[in-house]
């Protein structure tokens, strides 16, 4: 049976991801449940499944009402601010999708808040807010050290990995990727593409994690480049990975 992954658009730029095999559905971070109650409908799909990355509203809004209308299972961190009948998983915990034929694996990943999780297999990684195309999470809750382990951890994987990052904050993320590295070509022509894309109403997600790796410049903190950029923009000596990511997570804060 093959599988679809497909976005739902929620709010102004969040996307619902829902897994599907034209039966059943899992769905990631239903923030609300409107649209994704109209595409389980218009779709004929039975939820099985909800996955939840963190405790946002924009995340777990939609939980309430799903459960009052499917008898699905919802995955979410331990976290007290997360009150709906939940089964709480951990690092390396799996979660077996059965209907779907589909393990996915969690890792712990704070920074953006303290309990954020990802979910991941061989072929595909849910990051939630953790990681965004060309860019990251605003560091509401984790210390900058957190931050770097967590994204250290994505970095990791495996290339080939499909990212499903839960908002549509591309184009923004590549104005401040270029601000830092305004000749960088790749950047630019991958700006061009999502430019086009969002013009079209086209998500720019997902994205390739490798694609990631050698371009956003929040998985770069590690790099002599990267390290002398922020440390010219922020007027500052750089002597760690975390003193590069916390500089660059600043100047994107007031970008
Ligand atoms: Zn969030
Ligand atoms: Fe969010």
């Amino acid at each position: 049976m093959s599988l679809h992954i497909k976005p739902i658009s929620a709010f102004e730029d969040n996307y619902i991801w829902v897994i599907h095999n034209n039966k059943t559905a899992v769905l990631v971070d239903p923030g609300e449940a409107p649209p994704a109650l109209n595409f389980l409908k218009k779709n004929n799909l039975k939820l099985t499944d909800i996955l939840i990355t963190h405790h946002h509203y924009d995340h777990i809004n939609g939980v309430e009402d799903l459960l009052a209308m499917y008898a699905c299972t919802v995955y979410a961190p331990k976290d007290h601010r997360i009150t709906f009948n939940h089964e709480p998983v951990k690092e390396n915990d799996l979660i077996n999708l059965s209907d779907l034929g589909v393990e996915l694996k969690v890792t712990e990943t704070p920074g953006h808040t303290l309990s954020h999780i990802c979910y991941h297999n061989s072929d595909w990684l849910f990051c939630g807010d953790t990681l965004f195309s060309m860019g990251c999470g605003r560091m509401f809750e984790g210390t900058p050290e957190q931050f770097v382990d967590s994204l250290h951890k994505l970095k990791q994987l495996p290339d080939g990995l499909m990212v499903y990052c839960t908002h549509e904050y591309t184009l923004s993320n590549l104005a401040f990727a270029l601000s830092l590295e305004p000749k960088y070509q790749a950047l630019l022509k991958y700006q061009d593409k999502v430019a086009n894309l969002r013009q079209l109403q086209q998500p720019s997600l997902p994205t390739l994690l490798q694609f990631e790796k050698s371009m956003n410049p929040f998985l770069r903190f590690d790099t002599p480049s990267i390290q002398k950029i922020i440390s010219e923009k922020a007027q500052t000596t750089i002597n760690s990975d975390v003193d590069c990511f916390a500089h660059m997570r600043r100047l994107k804060d007031i970008f």
